[in-house]
């Protein structure tokens, strides 16, 4: 009786640690495996439901520092097919991506070349964050149906059916983000924030972009770039700088005391998601609601010029 009572304490304890120590639950682990939320959206609208998609970095996850966990290199060598930015955005993952045995894109090193910037002060180099240009964008879409598609040819059609419709919707959302930056006084159309993410942004919208840190976060701003930067909202009376999801917010909170110091009183205009969405389920945890958030906190904040003044 006794045995028979301790046999079965084992057993419970036993799947215990079967449970504790089993592999990741499939929802964990996807045939197409992308870095960004921003990526793994766009080729979620094209491939569902054939194939299972996963971004590895999640909400708030900053991509120019982001190293891969054990989990990470075992969902990569799993997937069938893997998707990245390129541009040297995942620059703590390079190695992993470039060695792995399997169908791999750089999207932004396949679109066209003459659309990506390059960084003057960085020969070779290039901005990589490609999404904030929504014409930029929708190539890039392109890029995936044509991945995926020579992937898996038998569903090709459908791929296109589904790539057509998502381009209609991200065209709709460049005419949003074109019609709300005119409501933008002229002269406030400059965006100030924690890392120069928003280049192609400023270009493709007319908007002037200055960040206290360069490309990456990977090199802290030093106190001579707050000063600096300090000094340029002051004297232009700048009405709003922006934090954003990814990065510590009191890179932006030194900017802002330091213009204080000089007299003018800078907002915090609100976060803005630069190389992260927002949680899953939300608006903001979309490629398409993320933009719109972003356009909105921007045009809202720069917009209340004339009352703050
Ligand atoms: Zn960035």
């Amino acid at each position: 009786m006794i045995t028979q009572q301790l046999r079965n304490a084992l057993f419970v304890v036993s799947l215990l640690l079967l449970s504790a120590c089993g592999t990741a639950p499939t929802t964990n682990t996807a045939d197409i495996i992308t870095t960004t939320g921003m990526i793994a959206d766009a080729v979620q609208h094209i491939v569902s439901p054939n194939m299972s998609v996963l971004g590895l970095m999640g909400s708030g996850v900053d991509p120019h520092t982001y190293k891969a966990t054990a989990g990470d290199v075992k969902r990569l060598r799993n997937a069938k097919l893997v998707i990245y930015n390129g541009l040297h955005l995942e620059a703590k993952l390079g190695d992993i991506l470039k060695e792995l045995d399997k169908p791999t894109i750089a999207l932004g090193e396949n679109v066209p070349q003459d659309l990506i910037h390059h960084l003057e002060d960085y020969p070779g180099q290039h901005d990589p964050h490609i999404w904030f240009d929504v014409p930029l964008w929708m190539q890039v879409v392109q890029e995936i149906n044509k991945t995926v598609s020579a992937f898996d040819p038998a569903h090709a059609a459908e791929y296109e059916a589904n790539t057509t419709a998502y381009l209609k919707e991200l065209a709709e959302l460049d005419r949003y983000v074109r019609q709300r930056i005119q409501e933008i006084p002229t002269a406030s159309r400059v965006l100030i924030t924690a890392h120069d993410a928003f280049g192609y942004f400023g270009q493709a919208y007319g908007v002037e972009v200055l960040g206290l840190q360069g490309i990456s976060t990977a090199a802290e701003a030093g106190t001579q770039d707050v000063q600096n930067l300090a000094n340029i909202i002051a004297s232009r009376k700048i009405p709003a700088i922006f934090v954003e999801s990814s990065v510590p917010r009191r890179h932006i909170q030194a900017v802002q005391q330091a213009v204080q110091a000089r007299g003018w009183d800078v907002q915090i205009g609100g976060e803005l998601f630069s190389d992260a969405m927002g949680a899953p389920g939300t608006f903001e945890g979309t490629y398409i609601g993320m933009v719109k958030h972003n356009v909105d906190t921007i045009v809202n904040a720069l917009s209340k010029q004339d009352s703050h003044q």
